[in-house]
């Protein structure tokens, strides 16, 4: 996957994007990310990207020019047309779902906004979808876009090891994960479930399941209502909210 992400502050975006698991993945090339300067496509010599609002009002809006300019240079430079993200609090909520769906695109551009959002015509011209990470508003988009950029980035094959495999997390196939326990197996007097270091791998598969049902039950119980039950998953359910 390649990711373009279009921002006023790409040294910040670039010390989170060079760190850890996502920084190691660029640097072995699991994954190409690039950030870019929107100034640089600013058409003035003060390297303006901004002006007042038509009808007045606070605040000042990111204009199109430069926007149309740094996307048209990144569709050049990747020999095809990126599909272009904006982060907004206007936007659809991001979800798991959401980061599957679009985990398909071999080329994702991701806008981040900034003063009062960006000039209308840029979202009805050459925006795709609009993404939110949530209802509140930010000062910027480069927070959201660094959250949807990390959660796409970890569903790119080789992005993961496979020890951090992400099809058994939260949310992947619409449950909460089950409880994960390390050494040692005694802590201050509390005890790591047996079964864990039973050996027996179809039992603590089983456990898995069975916790992950209950604690989505406990937790996010809206998600059980949207969630693919098999009968057995719906009878487990019924034993362990009778047994708790
Ligand atoms: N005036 C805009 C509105 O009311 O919809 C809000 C602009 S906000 C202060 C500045 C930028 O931050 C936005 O252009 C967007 O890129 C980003 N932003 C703020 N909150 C966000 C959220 N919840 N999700 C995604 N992006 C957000």
């Amino acid at each position: 996957m390649k990711i373009d992400l279009i921002t006023l502050f790409p040294e910040m975006c670039e010390s989170v994007l060079g760190e850890s698991i996502i920084g190691r993945a660029r640097k072995s090339e699991a994954i190409e990310i690039k950030c870019h300067q929107l100034r640089d496509y600013a058409l003035d010599k003060h390297r303006r990207v901004d002006d007042t609002v038509y009808g007045g009002g606070m605040g000042m809006l990111m204009k199109c020019e430069p926007i149309a300019l740094c996307y048209e240079a990144i569709c050049e430079q990747r020999g095809a047309r990126p599909y272009f993200v904006y982060m907004s609090p206007q936007g659809s909520t991001l979800t798991q779902e959401k980061l599957k769906e679009l985990s398909g695109h071999e080329n994702i551009c991701v806008l981040a906004g900034h003063y009062e959002g960006v000039d209308q015509r840029v979202i009805d011209s050459l925006i795709d979808e609009e993404i939110s990470i949530g209802d509140y508003v930010l000062t910027g988009g480069e927070l959201p876009a660094l959250v949807f950029i990390d959660a796409l980035s970890r569903l790119s094959p080789g992005v993961l090891s496979n020890n951090e495999c992400f099809t058994e997390e939260s949310h992947y196939n619409g449950l909460l994960e089950y409880p994960q326990y390390t050494k040692p197996q005694v802590w201050r007097g509390m005890e790591v479930p047996p079964v864990l270091y039973s050996g027996d791998h179809a039992k603590v598969d089983a456990w898995r399941h069975e916790q992950s049902l209950l604690n989505t039950a406990k937790k996010r119980p809206d998600m059980l209502e949207r969630a693919e039950l098999s009968e057995r998953d719906r009878e487990i359910l019924e034993e362990l909210t009778i047994d708790n």
